[in-house]
């Protein structure tokens, strides 16, 4: 199977794309449901039906565009990606996915080949979270809530305001699951915005999963005292027990959970002054691993490690668990298939975790999915100046290509 993209009109894709919501600065301010996000939806919306696909709108503005050779009702394979940015994002983050997508559909299409799958390629909505993160996905997984659209991070009044310039509606996106039966994978290639593969000097990273984040407030309590006046032999130091504890996380994290991550973003002393020893440290603490499994051992470790630390200084700690989202393993036969394509091309690969959220994320509880990255120059995203070099995007569209050729073997 020597199929390979065609380069030349890949490329004027991505140049073409990245002109709408261009930025003086050489990136891309695309921010889902601005008036850019909608001039690049009729854009997408005419290049698939130039190639001939047939064009859909679901209830969450999710555009998709399907290869349909035969019947209608065979099962599909879904691939892409997200053409929202953040603001004053990249010309990468996203666009590379849903154009590698079209670009590898359109060249099977024209080959001839007859495959046992129609193939889909999905542009997800606000998948960036300027309402709403991964608003889109979650829609199309049945994972979208009304609470969930009752307090989205971009405001309530400013999420209704862009769902009506897109034409959607509240119900229209919560009532849009599609039916997992009708699908057989999911596979998204994305830039890495990290430095991982660019040090090792790799090609093509096979993600195995999405990093799970648990977070709480610690809360140390000591008792408050005169900072001169009482011994230091004497004190309940609260801030001592917090600070004890991160240190002995950072040395936990590192030592045994690698390539985990422990944060604390954040301290308050109470009752906070110069000259009183702190009555009470509370953490703002959060953590990622790639599995549920290795979150609840990292988990139980922490707390274990947050009761030491308070014991050692005569403290109590308070625990308050916050927000969760769960870890998002990738399937090993999807994860197969673009390694097995990647070796077709001679491509040097790696399997690593992302730290960072992406539209897999909320397929895959769904769908068995998978994901790959190419390199960032610098790691850089998220801003102007992110690039991944052309080879690269060539690449990573010929890895989608053979990817989709072995998950219809
Ligand atoms: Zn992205």
């Amino acid at each position: 199977m020597s199929l390979r993209i065609n380069e030349t009109r890949f490329l004027k894709n991505l140049a073409e794309l990245a002109q709408i919501g261009a930025t003086a600065a050489g990136g891309v301010n695309r921010p889902a449901f601005s008036e850019a996000d909608l001039t690049a939806r009729r854009w997408f919306a005419n290049r698939a039906t130039q190639a001939g696909l047939y064009l859909s709108v679901d209830g969450a503005g999710n555009q998709t565009a399907e290869w349909r050779p035969g019947e209608i009702d065979r099962p599909k394979i879904l691939v892409g990606s997200h053409l929202d940015t953040v603001p004053n994002g990249g010309r990468f983050d996203g666009a590379l996915g849903v154009l590698a997508a079209l670009e590898a559909v359109q060249t099977i299409q024209e080959s001839g080949i007859a495959l046992p799958y129609n193939l889909e390629v999905v542009n997800f909505t606000d998948e960036e979270g300027t309402m709403l993160g991964l608003f889109g996905s979650q829609a199309f997984a049945g994972s979208l809530t009304a609470q969930k659209l009752q307090q989205p991070r971009g405001g309530r009044q400013q999420l209704l305001e862009g769902m009506r310039r897109l034409g959607i509606s509240e119900s229209g996106s919560l009532t849009c699951q599609r039916n997992p039966e009708d699908y057989a994978a999911f596979v998204e290639l994305h830039i890495e915005q990290g430095t991982r593969l660019e040090k090792a000097n790799v090609d093509i990273g096979v993600v195995t999963g999405i990093v799970g984040i648990r977070s709480f407030w610690l809360t140390f309590k000591g008792e408050a005292a005169h900072a001169g006046t009482r011994p230091m032999a004497d004190r309940r130091d609260a801030f001592w027990g917090a600070s004890d504890f991160m240190q002995a996380a950072r040395r936990l994290v590192q030592g045994r959970f690698y390539p985990g991550v422990v944060n604390c973003g954040r301290i308050a002393l109470e009752p906070g002054g110069f000259n009183i020893v702190p009555a009470a440290a509370k953490i703002a603490l959060e953590f990622r691993h790639g599995t549920e499994t290795q979150l609840d051992q990292l988990e139980a470790s922490l707390l274990t490690l947050a009761q030491q630390a308070a014991q050692a200084h005569q403290l109590e700690v308070d625990v308050q668990p916050l927000d969760l989202v769960r870890a998002a393993p990738a399937a090993e036969n999807v994860m197969l298939a673009i390694e097995s394509a990647a070796d077709e091309l001679d491509l040097s690969h790696t399997r690593l975790l992302s730290f960072a959220g992406h539209d897999t994320q909320a397929i895959s509880p769904f769908i068995p999915a998978a994901m790959l990255f190419v390199p960032s120059v610098d790691g850089v995203s998220h801003n102007p100046k992110e690039l991944t070099k052309t080879h690269d995007c060539i690449n990573g569209a010929n890895v989608i290509l053979q990817t989709l050729l072995r998950l219809s073997e």
